[in-house]
């Protein structure tokens, strides 16, 4: 609490009315001056004193004040309760996580605004970039044609690649047979295995469609054309397109950017590029807005046309970088794929076997009524199948147990099943008759028991065969050789 302010002054003895040293020994008849500086005046033991003194009435009897040499504000320190006198009160309302929150948050705005900022400048950058073809193309230009080729022109580019992409794998044997495939998926889990990898391959086995995905990802990805030169040959034919379609516009009378447009859309879409993409952008309808462009000179029509569509097919960049590319087109193949669904090239389809988790063998949307599900069945242990009297893994696979007719129960469902009624159990399914070595999955199994145990939270399998404890580089070598031939 704020009560004065200080006064830094000077007091002079007023000689007349200091009482004389003797005197002093009896202050309270002697002076009003108190405090024990300013007794000394009045003994008088000093003639002047230099000191935070508080005029009152009663100092100013006994002594001259000089002009204050410095003021202050006085403070008062009142004690108070401890719940309140806390120096953390400021801080004590909020959690320690609070303030880590509020601590954190500072320089993510911060970073969010330094982000913002260049996405404007970016922006503002492009805007620049489109304005001198505002002022090239002059009135009556057809700005609308260059922004939507600007826009999609990337995204055509993509399809065209989808397209070129698809074609080239379409007779590749990873994709037309499932067996070659598995091997491919299994070398990719020995290649994780190699590099001590373990979780993420008992992950893969646990969710098999994954790991296609993955696989099928880079093995597309190696067959995308070249991107820079399909860039280049991608963008010639455009600009032959347009240079073809903008001379032939300019000998009509009238509606000159209709035509233009027009002829550009029949060219894309039945000339070499065949994008209906690219042909569907052009489904402009120019009435009432380009009728200057029929009182155009001739060569001004078509150097409008050119130059402003030019110069956005060079400005244009190519995709820079051909693996990502690649990664990245990948998934858009697999989609093409299976929305034109023709059967000499489809990817696998994505089920997984109930029981082992082995993924089926057949195409995408095949019909269940007439070409079931099947897969070839890996030992179930791998995949979390177990022995329910003892909760061990079990190394023996679906087609085993239908050929030694073995039952099985379903999660919490207590009922008996037998896996000669596999196909009415899982309706859709084929019954399990495909008894094929699959020695990288045995491998998993012998070597990564007691992981698997782990992951499923069961115990490991107690009687692995013999010939599942195999040597991981012959495993791998036999892979490759085979998938070499
Ligand atoms: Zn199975
Ligand atoms: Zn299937």
């Amino acid at each position: 609490m704020k009560l004065a302010c200080f006064l830094l002054i000077m007091v002079i003895c007023n000689a007349e009315q200091v009482p004389q040293r003797e005197s002093v020994e009896q202050p309270i008849s002697m002076t009003a001056v108190y405090g024990k500086h300013l007794r000394l005046l009045a003994v008088p033991e000093a003639d002047l004193l230099i000191a935070a003194i508080v005029a009152s009435v009663r100092r100013f009897k006994d002594a001259d004040f000089s002009s204050p040499w410095l003021a202050g504000p006085y403070d008062i320190l009142i004690p108070i309760s401890n719940s309140s006198a806390n120096t953390g009160a400021l801080i004590k309302p909020m959690d320690t996580e609070v303030w880590i929150c509020i601590a954190l948050s500072v320089p993510a705005v911060i970073a969010s605004l330094i982000g913002l900022s260049k996405c404007i400048n970016a922006l503002n950058k492009r805007i620049g970039s489109i304005k001198p073809i505002e002022n090239n193309s002059g009135a009556g230009s057809i700005q609308i044609i260059d922004y939507v080729v600007c826009v999609i022109l990337s995204q055509a580019f993509e399809k065209e690649m989808v397209k070129k992409t698809s074609n080239r794998i379409r007779n590749e044997r990873w994709l037309q047979d499932a067996r070659f495939m598995h091997k491919h998926l299994d070398l990719h889990l020995v290649d994780l295995l190699e590099k001590k990898k373990i979780s993420e391959v008992l992950e893969f086995i646990g969710n098999p469609k994954h790991l296609y995905d993955v696989v099928l990802g880079q093995l597309i990805a190696q067959k995308v054309p070249k991107v820079d030169e399909e860039w280049v040959t991608f963008i010639n034919h455009l600009k032959q397109a347009i240079t073809i379609n903008a001379a032939l516009a300019t000998n009509v009378v009238k509606g000159r950017a209709q035509t233009f447009v027009d002829q550009l859309r029949n060219e894309f879409l039945n000339g070499y590029l065949q994008s209906e993409h690219l042909a569907s952008a052009f489904l402009i309808d120019c009435t009432g807005e380009y009728e200057d462009c029929d009182s155009e000179d001739k060569m001004e029509f078509q150097e409008m046309c050119l130059s402003s569509l030019m110069q956005i097919l060079n400005d244009t960049k190519s995709p820079n970088n051909q693996q990502d590319f690649a990664m990245e087109l990948s998934p858009q193949v697999v989609k093409n794929m299976k929305t034109l669904n023709d059967p000499a090239a489809l990817p696998r389809c994505g089920a997984s076997c109930r029981m082992c988790g082995s993924l089926c063998i057949e195409t995408a949307n095949h019909d269940t009524n007439l070409r079931p599900h099947d897969a070839i069945h890996q030992p179930g242990g791998v995949a979390g199948m177990h022995l329910i009297e003892n909760l061990k893994l079990d190394y023996s696979t679906c087609s085993q147990a239908y050929e030694c007719d073995a039952t099985f129960t379903l999660g919490n469902d207590q009922q008996d099943h037998k896996f000669r009624n596999f196909d009415k159990v899982f309706p859709g399914w084929k019954n399990p008759r495909i008894n094929e070595e699959l020695p990288v999955r045995e491998y998993i199994l012998a070597t990564h028991n007691e992981d698997l145990a782990k992951k499923y939270k069961l115990k490991p399998c107690a009687d692995i065969p013999s010939s599942f404890f195999r040597d991981l580089a012959t495993v791998k070598e036999q892979l490759k050789r085979e998938l070499q031939n």
